[in-house]
Parts: structure tokens; C-alpha cells; sequence
């Protein structure tokens, strides 16, 4: 099992809180969609694993995720293309979830049939807030309006399975506001929500308006809040809380990011894109023009280097990783698998650390099941509103 994630970094404009690394310049899409081709096909044995006769094969891929950026940005004879060389060069699953995210004002009819014609069956469409002032102020190009109108036109062309990305704790917003941003997404009828709280990133426009006095970052008692308005009125409405910040009606988990948060091995494409091989991490040059360059001088010579970098992590990395990834999630921490992965006496650092948490109630130890003999460590409610510095308590550190 294994997953594809393809990087589409183009926006038409740069919204006031995004670190992504994004270009605005459109024309390159064409070229781009081409490297990107090129590249998954020379990659082809980045998933490679081997049978226990030693052949080599091909995990069948299970996911695929078009992310951005904004992939809406794209012809769809450009997303077809690059589908077509997944499936032709890939095993891919015949009931594998194809995600692509989407800018709401990008989501025509058209568009939308399109798409669901060319077998993508999810779309996460990036609505961030239904208030216009707001949507204004990050410089989103859509309206709320905008928003809801894109999830009729997926309706329309047959997809059911929709996410929405919201972000709350914008500046000046209430908890009254952030409630009515819940309950239109809630009254938009989708299978998933994927909810955010702002984040000042250095370097942002954001980030230079808080600085210099002309917005105020909301208080962390005003965020707690929210967050906890979002879980009640979620659950509330039958969705199911299965990682800090997402949220699905049952059996419409995103597969794609469950996949992450399992450490299934994945491929990146595209500039920026990272990939995951199980043991080590490989990323491709965040600019443009180089990575454009470098495939373009391998599609000519056959040849080319410094196309990605590549880290093989440690065991003490690769124990982090797997606390970060695992405890974040409402299926927890397996201490039997953390067992067999890094040895007794990590999964013993594990519980040693996690007891105060265990003692105030932050994190709960599920009793040891037949596939689970150790047990599941997981947040309680309690502990998801404080989860950043408990998972950092159980993580390995040099000192
Ligand atoms: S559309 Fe998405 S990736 Fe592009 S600038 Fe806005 S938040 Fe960043």
C-alpha cells in the first residue's frame, strides 16, 4: 500500500497568512504539467519493495492527492495528463481516493465534471471563513456565496465526498462569528471538515501586520474556545473527531492523510514535494525555474542532478515521527507496535514520560485487546486542547 502526492505550486495571489511556497506565474502551468509527468515517470521505483522471493514490485497505491498551491488553477487537460501517467506507470487501486483541492471561485460546472469524469472522486475545497470582510482581509479570492455555490456544482457533477478547510482565532473575529462559520459549513452538507487555528508565520503579510500593531492575534482563551464550539457542534451534528483537526462523517476519513499519520510510504511530485520511503525523507527544490530546469535537462540528456534531497532518519527520528503522527489521532499510540519497532526500552521512555499526563487525565491508556496487547495511548478530551505539549513531552531528546 502506498500513496502519490502531487505538489501544484500556482496561485493567483498570495493569501496574507500562507508560508507555502507558491509563484503566481500562471504560463509556466503547461511546462510544469509536463515536468511533473517526466517526473513520476523516472520515479516510477521510488515505492519499489520486494517479495520474499527478492522481485521487485509495486505496492498498489491506494491514494492520490492533488494539493497546492491550487490545483484548481490547472486546465483539466492538465490534470487528465498527469492522472493518465499515475495510472499507466502505477498500480493504481480501482477504488483508490483521487483528492484534488480547489479555490471555490475556480469551481465551475465544467470544470467539475470534468474532473469527475477523469475518476477523481474527492474534492477539499479551501473555504477558509464564509464572512466576506474576512475572506477579504486574507486576501482569499472567493465569498462565501462563492463557497457554497462550489460545493452544489461537485454535487451536481456526482462527487460525494466533499472536505472543507475553515481557519478560526482570525483577527477580530468572535466566538459568535466562528459558530456561524461552523454551522454554514455544517449547513453545506459535507462528508469532511478540516479546521485550523491561524497561525502568525514569519515572513507573512500577516505576520509584519501583528508586528506592527495594526492587528491584534486573538487570545488563546478566545482559540480554546472555538476550538471547543467546533468539537461540540461537530459531534453534535454526527461527525466523527478522528485527528486534532479534522473531522468526518463516518467512513469519510481522508485516506491520503491517514495514510501520513500511519507512515505508509508515499511518492512527492513537484517542486516543494516531499516523500516518505518509510526509513528516509526526499524533497525537491522549492523553486520554480530550478526544478522546471532540471527536468527539462532530463527529459533532453537523460541525466540530471541535485534534483532532490534526501535524509535517512534515525531510530530516535523515526521514534518521534511515529509519536507525532500516531498520538495526534483518535486511533492513539500502539505501545505493542512501538514495542516491536524500537525496542522495550523505548516504548518504557514512552509511558515513563506519559505518566503525569496519565495522572491528570490528559492522556488515557486503552486497555490491552487481543491485537493490541500493550495497549492504546491516546488524548483524552481534555488533552486535545493541550496535545502540542504533550506530544513534545514524549518525544526523544538529545539532552
Ligand atoms: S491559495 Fe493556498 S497555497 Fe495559495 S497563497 Fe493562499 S493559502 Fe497559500
Amino acid at each position: 500500500m502506498a500513496g502519490i502526492y502531487l505538489h501544484i505550486p500556482f496561485c493567483r495571489r498570495r493569501c496574507v497568512y500562507c508560508d507555502f511556497y507558491s509563484t503566481t506565474r500562471e504560463g509556466d502551468i503547461p511546462r510544469y504539467a509536463e515536468a511533473l509527468a517526466q517526473e513520476l515517470m523516472l520515479r516510477r521505483n521510488y515505492l519499489e519493495e520486494t517479495d520474499k522471493n527478492g522481485n521487485p514490485y509495486l505496492p498498489e497505491i491506494e491514494t492520490v492527492y492533488i494539493g497546492g498551491g491550487t490545483p484548481s488553477l490547472l486546465h483539466p487537460e492538465h490534470t487528465e495528463r498527469i492522472l493518465e501517467v499515475v495510472r499507466r506507470h502505477y498500480p493504481v487501486s480501482r477504488n483508490a481516493e483521487i483528492t484534488v483541492e480547489a479555490n471555490p471561485d475556480d469551481v465551475t460546472e465544467a470544470w467539475a465534471q470534468a474532473l469527475h469524469g477523469m475518476g477523481v472522486n474527492r474534492i477539499s475545497l479551501g473555504v477558509q471563513t464564509f464572512d466576506d470582510d474576512k475572506l477579504r482581509f486574507l486576501c482569499r479570492r472567493h465569498t462565501g456565496h462563492q463557497a457554497m455555490e462550489a460545493v452544489e456544482q461537485c454535487r451536481k457533477a456526482g462527487f460525494d465526498n466533499l472536505s472543507l478547510d475553515l481557519i478560526y482565532g482570525l483577527p477580530g473575529q468572535t466566538v459568535g462569528e466562528w459558530e456561524h462559520d461552523v454551522e454554514h459549513a455544517i449547513a453545506a452538507g459535507v462528508e469532511h471538515l478540516s479546521a485550523y487555528a491561524l497561525i502568525y508565520e514569519e515572513g507573512t503579510a500577516l505576520w509584519t501586520l501583528r508586528e506592527s500593531g495594526r492587528i491584534r492575534e486573538t487570545d488563546e482563551e478566545v482559540s480554546l474556545r472555538m476550538f471547543d464550539t467546533l468539537i461540540n457542534r461537530l459531534e453534535q451534528a454526527g461527525f466523527e473527531h478522528y485527528e486534532i483537526s479534522n473531522f468526518a462523517r463516518p467512513g469519510y476519513t481522508s485516506r491520503h492523510n491517514s495514510s501520513y499519520w500511519r507512515g505508509i510510504p508515499y511518492l512527492g511530485c513537484g517542486a516543494a514535494a516531499h516523500s516518505f520511503d518509510g526509513e528516509s525523507r526526499q524533497w525537491n527544490t522549492a523553486d520554480l525555474d530550478t526544478y522546471l530546469e532540471r527536468m527539462d535537462c532530463l527529459a533532453r540528456t537523460g541525466k540530471a542532478t541535485g534534483l532532490w534531497e534526501r535524509e535517512t532518519l534515525t531510530k530516535e527520528e523515526r521514534y518521534n515521527e511515529r509519536i507525532i503522527t500516531s498520538v495526534r489521532t483518535r486511533d492513539g499510540l500502539d505501545l505493542h507496535r512501538l514495542k516491536e519497532d524500537f525496542g522495550a526500552e523505548a516504548a518504557a521512555y514512552c509511558l515513563r514520560m506519559a505518566a503525569p499526563h496519565l495522572q491528570q487525565g490528559t492522556l488515557r491508556l486503552l486497555p490491552p485487546a487481543q491485537q493490541i496487547p500493550d495497549g492504546i495511548l491516546c488524548l483524552s478530551r481534555q488533552g486535545i486542547f493541550v496535545s502540542d505539549g504533550i506530544m513534545s513531552d514524549l518525544l526523544m531528546t538529545d539532552d
